[in-house]
C-alpha cells in the first residue's frame, strides 16, 4: 500500500470510528429520553393510581360518617318521641290531678284559689271538643215509639227536652219526608248532637238561618222553633202568606231551621249537673258553681243555680264567644254560668259549627232566637246597604211580633254575639228576637202569648226572600 492510500485509509478509519461516536452518543441520548419518558408515564400513572386511591378512601369516609350520622338522628328521633310521649302523659296526669285539686277546692269553698282552677277544669275538656266539628252529615237516629196521630210537638210543657226533640224530629221527617232535610251539622262537648232542619229544595239559590236556645235556660224557644216547623209543614198546600202557599214561598229560599243551639246548656238548665255525662266537664261545672256563688254570683241552693244556666257545658256563653269584638268584650274573667266570653274568639263547638254551617251554604239572613223581654235587637253598627237590608228585617220582625226594636249600638249591648257576627263579619242581616216577660226560665204560662206573637214569623221571613 502506497503511503497516500495508507492515509487515505486511515483518514477513512478516523472518520468512521466519530461517526460510531457520533452514533453510539446519539443512541444513548435518545435512550434517555425514552427512560425519561417511560419514567414520567411510570409518575403519572402513580400519581392516577393515588387520585384514584384517596377518592375511595374519602368515599368510604364520607359513607361511614353518613351511616353514623343516620344512626344518631334515628336515635335522636328515637328519644325525642319517648320525651314528649312522656312528657304528655306526666301533663294529663297533673290535669287530672288540676281537676280533682279543682273539684276538691271548690268543695271547700275557697274564693281566690277557685277561679283558676276552674279553668284548668274547664281546660281539660278540650279533647271533647276536638271530636266537634265533623263536617255536615244526614240525621240518623231512630225510636220504636209511634207517631202521634195529630200534632207532633205537644205545646203543654215549657221543659222541652233535648231527647224530646230528637224524637218529634224524627216523626215530623218521617211525616214530611218529602218536605225536609235533617242535618247533623256538629256536636257538643257532650256529645249531643247539632241539628239543623232543612225546608225548601236543593234548587233553592238562597239560605236563611233561624237559630233557638243559644242560651241554656231559654229553652222555651225550642219548642217555639219545633212548633213553629210543625205549622209550616201542616199548612204547606193549604197555609198562605201575603198571597202565596207555605210551599211556594220556599221555592227559592230555603230555611235552616236550628231548635236547640246549646243543646248541653238546655239540658243543665232543665235537669242540672247530672245532665252532662262527661266526667271532666262535670267536675268543670262543679268548680263553676263553687266560683260563682263566692262571687255573688246564681242562686247559692244548688238546684236553682242549675236552673238559671246560660252557658254550655264548658261554662262559655255562646252569644260572647263569636269572633266580632270578642278581644273589646269583658263579661265575667272566669267561666261561668253567663257572660264568660271562652279561652279564645270561636272555642267552642257550637260556635264553629255554626260558622262552618253559614259558610257551606249562601246565608242571606239570619235570626237568633232569645228570651229576655219582647225586643228584636238590631242595629250592630253596621252601615250602608247592610244597615238597610238589617232596617227592613228588624221592622218586618217587630211588626209581626209587636216586640220593641232596640238598636244594641244604642243601648250598649255586650259584642261577640252571633247576630253581631252575621252582620258586621259576614255583611248578612240578622236580628235577635227577644220573647216573652221576666226571668228565665220562662213558665208555660207565657206560651200562648209567646205563640201568638210569632207564628207568622217563618213565612214572613221566606216571602222576604222568596224572590
Ligand atoms: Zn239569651
Amino acid at each position: 500500500m502506497s503511503e497516500e492510500k495508507k492515509f487515505t485509509y486511515l483518514e477513512e478509519l478516523e472518520a468512521s470510528e466519530k461517526m460510531d461516536a457520533s452514533y453510539d452518543a446519539a443512541h444513548e441520548k435518545f435512550d434517555e429520553k425514552r427512560e425519561k419518558a417511560r419514567e414520567k408515564r411510570r409518575q403519572a400513572m402513580r400519581a392516577e393510581r393515588r387520585r384514584k386511591a384517596r377518592k375511595r378512601q374519602i368515599l368510604i369516609a364520607y359513607s361511614l360518617r353518613a351511616a353514623i350520622a343516620a344512626v344518631f338522628i334515628l336515635a335522636a328521633v328515637f328519644v325525642i318521641r319517648f320525651a314528649v310521649g312522656f312528657s304528655k302523659k306526666a301533663q294529663a296526669k297533673n290535669q287530672e290531678v288540676t281537676v280533682s285539686a279543682a273539684a276538691n277546692q271548690a268543695a271547700e269553698n275557697t274564693p281566690a284559689a277557685v277561679s283558676s282552677t276552674v279553668s284548668s277544669a274547664v281546660t281539660l275538656s278540650a279533647s271533647s271538643e276536638a271530636a266537634g266539628s265533623s263536617g255536615i252529615t244526614d240525621w240518623t237516629y231512630t225510636s220504636s215509639d209511634t207517631a202521634p196521630s195529630g200534632d207532633i210537638v205537644a205545646t203543654d210543657n215549657a221543659v222541652y227536652t233535648y231527647d224530646q226533640m230528637e224524637k218529634d224530629l224524627y216523626f215530623l221527617e218521617q211525616r214530611y219526608s218529602d218536605k225536609i232535610k235533617i242535618k247533623k251539622f256538629g256536636t257538643t262537648a257532650d256529645s249531643r248532637d247539632l241539628l239543623d232542619v232543612v225546608v225548601g229544595p236543593d234548587s233553592a239559590t238562597k239560605d236563611v238561618i233561624i237559630q233557638y236556645s243559644m242560651h241554656g235556660r231559654e229553652y222555651i224557644n225550642s219548642l217555639l222553633g219545633m212548633k213553629q216547623l210543625e205549622e209550616y209543614l201542616k199548612g204547606w198546600d193549604s197555609s198562605e202568606y201575603g198571597g202565596n202557599k207555605y210551599s211556594e214561598l220556599v221555592q227559592d229560599v230555603r230555611l235552616h231551621i236550628i231548635p236547640m243551639m246549646n243543646p248541653d246548656g238546655v239540658s243543665i238548665s232543665e235537669s242540672g249537673v247530672d245532665a252532662i255525662r262527661d266526667a271532666s266537664l262535670k267536675s268543670g261545672l262543679m268548680a263553676c258553681y263553687q266560683s260563682d256563688v263566692s262571687l255573688g254570683k246564681g242562686d247559692p241552693q244548688i238546684n236553682a243555680y242549675w236552673k238559671t244556666w246560660k252557658a254550655n257545658a264548658r261554662c262559655v256563653d255562646l252569644n260572647r264567644n263569636f269572633d266580632c269584638g270578642w278581644e273589646g268584650t269583658v263579661g265575667t274573667t272566669q267561666p261561668s254560668c253567663s257572660r264568660y266570653k271562652g279561652e279564645s274568639p270561636a272555642s267552642e263547638n257550637e260556635v264553629k259549627a255554626l260558622v262552618a254551617l253559614k259558610d257551606s251554604i249562601n246565608c242571606v239572613c239570619e235570626i237568633a232566637y232569645h228570651s229576655e223581654g219582647q225586643k228584636v235587637y238590631w242595629d250592630y253598627g253596621s252601615t250602608g246597604s247592610v244597615k238597610e237590608a238589617d232596617q227592613t228585617l228588624a221592622t218586618t220582625v217587630a211588626g209581626l211580633t209587636g216586640y220593641t226594636m232596640e238598636s244594641t249600638v244604642s243601648s250598649a249591648q255586650e259584642t261577640a254575639g252571633c247576630s253581631d257576627y252575621f252582620v258586621l263579619v259576614c255583611g248578612i242581616p240578622a236580628v235577635t228576637i227577644e220573647t216573652g216577660t221576666g226571668d228565665c226560665p220562662l213558665a208555660i204560662d207565657q206560651w200562648a202569648t209567646i205563640w201568638s206573637q210569632n207564628t207568622q214569623v217563618l213565612p214572613a221571613i221566606a216571602q222576604m226572600f222568596s224572590s
